[in-house]
């Protein structure tokens, strides 16, 4: 709290009067401590790489490079990115759809694994590395039977998606594997384990145990089955944030611990277990705030305007939630000044506005449109045009899936803390 308010503060020093706050904050050093404790919790056979896609942002990238083991890719274009931003850092490449010279740049990379979609994919994959001359790694992405395992709100297999491998390919896919021209004796595509990603939004412990212990078990029937000697298994990301309850985290040190013993149970020590999480990695770094513009009462419900809206940030619209908040009055922030008033604040009051006690209030933003809700009927203690709207959890699938041209505003500030 105390440094969202000199965040804050810092933001509004050099401020035009009439130009209301509206910025993401970042907490890095938040990010980089969390990011570390998840690290250090993990079963010495297991890793963690980081989903870019979730906030791709340059100092997010470098504030994490010392500490996961690489960087997840889903396209070309961040595939480009993360090798411009971190040239060092192990890459990883997923996702449906990859354009045939996104797989070439793949291989010239020479990055640590290809996620290999579909048998087409695998196809186009073989004749690339044969034409080049070129060694690379690949996982298969399978999509399995999710029996007995508990869905989220967000899951990507056990049932018809674009996401992963059908298993009644796999035998072709092994085939094809075996059948492809030797280099000095070495297959130039090479078979480096399996990969899963079949859920997202996990915000249960033991959901998410029982469905290692599925990947485990497959993967080791699999290894059997096809007499593969493979190294790796990437178990997904998936880890959720509970937007409706902030405290209710995910215990992340109980899963590491349980999950050890399901290793040792399962005779799992021997293969490299690889996460790739995004949004547990980088949500609670990040804080949207707008300050208030207007507050209004129509048909009975009261409304406060924030200065910016889903335009910016879209985490609420997209997952249909009322996005966690809290307020900063405009008089604390002048308190932490020492004495100069906020200038802002005082604009936005220089006619007369109404100020809500006690009441239920819709947080929106200034879209045309009704879908620019951030939280609905929210109870507010004391809320003022010129106060400060801070919606915590910021940091992942925020500005970057925002569809930010819709009505040309002006972006929000951004600053890295
Ligand atoms: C998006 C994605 C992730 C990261 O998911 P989170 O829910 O953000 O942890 C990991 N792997 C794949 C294949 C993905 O598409």
């Amino acid at each position: 709290m105390d440094n969202i308010i000199s965040a804050i503060s810092t933001l509004t020093s050099d401020q035009d009067p009439h130009s209301p706050l509206c910025a993401y904050i970042y907490d890095l050093q938040q990010l980089k401590s969390h990011a570390s404790a998840m690290v250090n919790a993990l079963p010495s056979n297991c890793e963690l790489y980081y989903a870019a896609k979730a906030n791709p942002e340059a100092e997010v990238l470098e504030a994490l490079a010392p500490i996961v083991q690489g960087f997840e890719a889903a396209s070309g274009g961040e595939l480009n990115w993360l090798h411009e931003c971190q040239p060092q850092v192990p890459l990883i490449f997923g996702g449906p759809g990859k354009l045939m010279s996104e797989l070439s740049q793949a291989i010239d990379l020479n990055i640590d694994a290809i996620h290999v979609e579909s048998l087409t994919e695998l196809r186009r994959i073989l004749l690339l590395c044969q034409q080049k001359q070129r060694h690379c790694r690949i996982l298969l992405r399978m999509n399995i039977a999710l029996e007995g395992i508990e869905e989220t709100r967000l899951t990507m297999g056990g049932k018809p998606t674009p996401f992963g491998i059908d298993v009644c390919e796999l035998d072709s896919a092994i085939d094809l594997l075996r059948q492809q021209p030797r280099l000095s004796n070495q297959p130039l595509v090479e078979l480096v384990g399996f990969h899963f990603h079949l859920m997202s939004h996990q915000l249960d412990v033991d959901r998410h145990l029982a469905l290692m212990a599925l990947y485990f078990s497959t993967f080791n029937t699999w290894c059997q089955q096809y007499d593969l000697n493979l190294s790796l298994l990437n178990v997904g990301g998936g880890i959720g944030v509970n937007y409706a309850d902030p405290q209710q985290v995910f215990d992340w040190s109980r899963f590491c611990i349980e999950l050890e013993q399901l290793i040792t149970k399962m005779h799992m020590n021997k293969v490299k277990i690889r996460f790739e999480c995004g949004r547990f990695v980088t949500a609670a770094m990040g804080y949207y705030v707008m300050q208030v513009l207007d507050i209004k009462k129509n048909h009975g419900q009261w409304f406060a305007i924030g200065h910016g809206g889903t335009h910016h940030f879209r985490t609420p619209a997209a997952q249909d939630h009322n996005h966690p908040f809290f307020i900063l009055n405009q008089d604390v922030l002048a308190a932490n000044k020492q004495g100069c008033s906020s200038t802002t604040a005082s604009t936005l009051n220089d006619v007369n506005t109404p100020t809500l006690n006690n009441q239920q209030v819709t947080l929106v933003g200034q879209l045309c449109t009704p879908k620019d809700v951030l939280a609905k009927q929210q109870y507010v203690q004391k809320l003022a045009v010129g106060d400060y709207l801070v919606f915590t959890h910021a940091g992942a699938y925020a500005w970057n899936i925002s569809h930010q041209h819709f009505l040309m505003h002006a972006a929000p500030k951004r600053l890295f803390m």
